[in-house]
Formats: structure tokens, sequence, C-alpha cells
């Protein structure tokens, strides 16, 4: 039976993708699994050369300045990083969502950071907007998709300091200008490969102006100075990575996918709209292209509806504890035709309803 997963992250992956995984899993190069050659190798080096290259070349960043590390951690290490090296006095930062406010968090662990705005007591439903960003701040903070709400960043700020987002559960997914961000990081078990790694792209003239003492493994410059490898990286991490950014490149890149994901955002939020048993979760002007929450009117549906989700190889569309209902991810290797599966049970149910 055809699996439709909707999972929020570790998440789909596109089928071509893993099945050269898996074959290089028995023979990368010359006879020897990629999990067993040395990040040293030529063959490997060529492959995060290639990953690094091919993230800035698909957000359409080359020879703009910036650099492209994939490190170990996840997104949650970059909440932290960030602070270290970008952090002298004050920063600003957006809470839009859970993960934004850990990220707060992190940082108040270093120094002042004051929230430019915050729809904490709306339980994220929507994003702030209309607030200012002081000149004298270090860098100011986003999160561009709110993952587990299902809000999504439709426009961004100008921000008259360097401007830094975490993109998780988004890149790669929409065009809009890279080079408006200073730094940009993303874990790659949403969009880009399985989890283990995270992109973190990042204006290098931002760099080397805190005064602390930065550890190695936290200091993005040295990060860059060896190429992303200062010490072992998570090597299979990264080759899946490159070949889902490959591709997306075969595609058509971030222009092809986006729209790809517009049919798919637009489908479902047509039947979150008309169908009388469902209701949105998110603000609609700000609903979210990848994430799509809503629930359930009539609780005493909620088993008929989540056994037809089950016969039909809908998995993963539970909804995060903190908003509860159902989430839809769609991220960019979700078919089109998976979405139309999970919408055709929905106007199923309204029917038997
Ligand atoms: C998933 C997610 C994170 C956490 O990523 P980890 O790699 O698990 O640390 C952070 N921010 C956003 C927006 C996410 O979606």
């Amino acid at each position: 039976m055809i699996k439709h997963n909707f999972s929020a992250g570790p998440s789909v992956l596109p089928k071509s993708v893993m099945k050269q995984a898996s074959e290089a899993v028995l023979n990368f190069d010359d006879g020897l699994s990629i999990l067993e050659i040395s990040h040293r190798s030529k063959s490997f080096v060529e492959v995060m050369d290639k990953a690094r290259s091919l993230a800035l070349e698909l957000l359409g960043l080359e020879g703009k300045g910036y650099k492209a590390l994939f490190l170990q951690g996840g997104a949650s290490t970059q909440f932290l990083m960030v602070a270290l090296n970008l952090l002298e006095k004050r920063a600003g930062y957006l809470n839009s969502g859970t993960w934004a406010d850990k990220a707060i968090k992190e940082a108040r662990i270093y120094d002042d950071i004051y929230e430019v705005a915050s729809s904490k007591s709306a339980n994220y439903n929507y994003i702030p907007k209309g607030y200012e960003i002081p000149e004298d701040y270090d860098y100011f903070h986003c999160t561009s998709n709110n993952t587990i709400f299902g809000t999504q960043m439709k426009n961004f700020p100008k921000s008259p300091v360097p401007m830094v987002c975490d993109m998780s559960s988004d890149i790669f997914t929409r065009q809009i200008d890279y080079s408006q961000f200073d730094l940009i990081y993303a874990g790659a078990q949403k969009n880009m490969g399985p989890a283990g790694t995270t992109l973190v792209v990042v204006k290098e003239d931002i760099l080397g102006k805190v005064s602390r003492k930065i550890p190695s493994m936290m200091d993005y410059k040295l990060h860059i100075s060896k190429g992303s490898m200062f010490n072992t990286p998570p090597v299979f991490a990264v080759y899946v990575s490159m070949l889902t950014m490959q591709w997306l490149k075969d595609l058509g890149g971030i222009k092809a996918i986006e729209k790809e994901n517009e049919k798919k955002s637009s489908l479902i939020y047509s039947e979150i709209d008309l169908n009388p048993l469902f209701k949105g979760f998110a603000a609609k002007e700000d609903r979210s292209n990848v994430n799509a929450t809503f629930t359930l009117e009539n609780e005493n549906l909620k088993e008929t509806f989540e056994t037809m989700l089950v016969e039909a190889g809908i998995s993963n569309v539970n909804g995060h504890r903190s908003v509860g209902g159902y989430r839809a991810s769609m991220y960019n290797a979700l078919t089109l035709d998976s979405v139309k599966a999970l919408v055709e049970v929905m106007s199923e149910l309204e029917s038997k309803a």
C-alpha cells in the first residue's frame, strides 16, 4: 500500500534519494560503504564541497560573501551558537512560536534579550507584525516558519542590524530574497535530509565582532576555516542532504518546487475552509505553506476519522500536543498525491457525518 507520510520531522524524503542512499550504504566508492569511509577521503571531501556549494546555489547566495556549513547538534544548538558568536550587548527576538521561545531562552543565558513582539498569549496562532528593531541591537532573530503552530512569515522586516533566521521547516520551499538574511540555519530533517546535520549559511563579515572567547566547536569562523571539517562531520547525513539538494536542483530548484508546494497547500486549505467539520488553527493571512494545522469540530468523529486515515495509508497527521488536533506537514518531498489522499478522507468524512 502507498504510504502518505505527513510527519513534521524527521520526515519524508524523495524515493530516488533513498534508493541512491541505500546503494551507497553497500557500495559508495570502490566497494566501500559511505558508512565506513574516511571523512578525509577524496570522495567524501567532494561530497562536502558539493553539499556546501549546492546550498548556496539553490538559495541564490553564491558570490555574495556567504559560507555554508554542515554542523551537528540540531537547530537547537544554533540557538546558543548564534548568541555566542554574535551577541555582545543585546539582541532582539521575535517570539512567534515554541522554537523561537527556546532560542530566546538559550540566548538569555548570555545577555540581554528583548522580545520585539510576541504572540505567546494567543498560543502563537498568528505572526506579530508592526514592531521596531532598534539600531543598537547586535542582531535580530526570527523564525520563518513555526512548525508546531502552522504559521509562516510572508514578509520580513527591514532590519537595521544583521538578521538571523531559523528556517528549519521551510528552507528551500519558497522563493524569497535569501540575501536579506545574514545568518540562516536549518536542521536537515525537514526539507533537506535525515536527522544529524544542520545547515548554517552565514555572511562572513558579521563574524569576529564579539569580545568573548568562543569554544572551538561553537565557533563559526573556525568551522569556516576548516571547510566544515574541523572534526568528523556527520558523513551520511551530509551525503543524503547533498543528494536531496541535487534532486531539487534537477527538478528546477526552489522556483519549481514552490509551484508544487503552493498546489499542495491551497488544496488542503480549501478543504479546511469549505468542510464544516474542520477548523484551521492559524490566522488565515499567516498560515504556513508547509505545516497546515487544523482541528475537528466534533470530537465524536475522531475515531472514525482516524480509522479512515489509517485505512488510506496516511500517517503522522496528529498535531503537536501544544495545539492538539491535526497537522499536515507538506515538505518538499511530499507529493501532491499524498495531499489529495488526505483531502479525500476529509471530504469522505463529511459525506458520512
Ligand atoms: C524542528 C525545529 C527545530 C529543532 O530542531 P532540532 O534539529 O531538533 O534541534 C528548531 N526550529 C524549528 C523552526 C523547527 O521546526
